[in-house]
């Protein structure tokens, strides 16, 4: 099953995708992860985004779409995937449909309010991407992740300035993807405003899983 997951930041894609792996058994490809792990390794693409990143602005279509036909173009994602984060724009969109062509697209609806409330108390595990939230699902541990070990951190763009700008963004270039993908009849509707259980069942009965 090749799946896409569109909603904006903070709405729980990257904590679904990590169980929905499990239930359907394909690859997650999370493009902001493949750029902050670019970041944290310091190679040209890192040092070319992270400006751009933690300002919480897009990554140009080129280099973007240029990454995510790379990675579809490997023998593990033959049979499926789901794709998070990608696309974030019309232009990738219509660039993606030239490469592959996604089952249905998951779109994660929730209100800003909800969205807000989750990335002001977001942390990430800097090595293995596991979230945590400061009140939901804290680690047993502080600053230690359950799963790996390694550090849990607030990402430069969960800070407020970045946040805000990310949430425009969405807005602006993003949400328009939306129409875009119901119009193709590929859009399946996701409430992400309960706890993860929660989510991942309505995302089981929304898919037929
Ligand atoms: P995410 O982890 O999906 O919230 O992505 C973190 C950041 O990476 C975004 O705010 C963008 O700066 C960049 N990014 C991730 N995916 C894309 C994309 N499809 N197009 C452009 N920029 C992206």
């Amino acid at each position: 099953m090749k799946l896409i997951f569109l909603g904006p930041p903070g709405a729980g894609k990257g904590t679904l995708a990590a169980r929905a792996v499990d239930l359907i058994t394909v690859p997650h490809i999370s493009t902001g992860a493949i750029f902050r792990s670019a970041i944290a390794a310091k190679s040209p693409l890192g040092l070319t985004v992270k400006a751009i990143i933690d300002s919480g602005k897009l990554v140009d279509d080129e280099a973007t779409v240029k990454l995510v036909r790379e990675r579809l173009a490997q023998q593990d994602v033959q049979k499926g995937y789901i794709l998070d984060g990608f696309p974030r724009t019309i232009a990738q969109a219509e660039a993606l449909a030239g490469f592959s062509k996604a089952d249905k697209v998951v779109n994660f609806d929730i209100p800003d309010t909800a969205v807000l409330e989750r990335l002001s108390g977001r942390r990430v595990c800097r090595q293995c991407g596991i979230n945590y939230h400061i009140i939901f699902n804290k680690p047993q541990k502080e600053y230690v992740c359950d799963a790996c070990g390694g550090e849990v951190y607030v990402r430069d763009d969960d800070r407020e300035e970045a946040v805000r700008k990310r949430l425009e963004v969405y807005r602006e270039q993003t949400a328009p993807l939306i129409d875009f993908y119901r119009r193709q009849g590929l859009l399946v509707d996701v409430d992400a405003q309960p706890g993860t259980e929660g989510v991942v069942s309505n995302f089981k009965k929304a898919l037929g899983i």
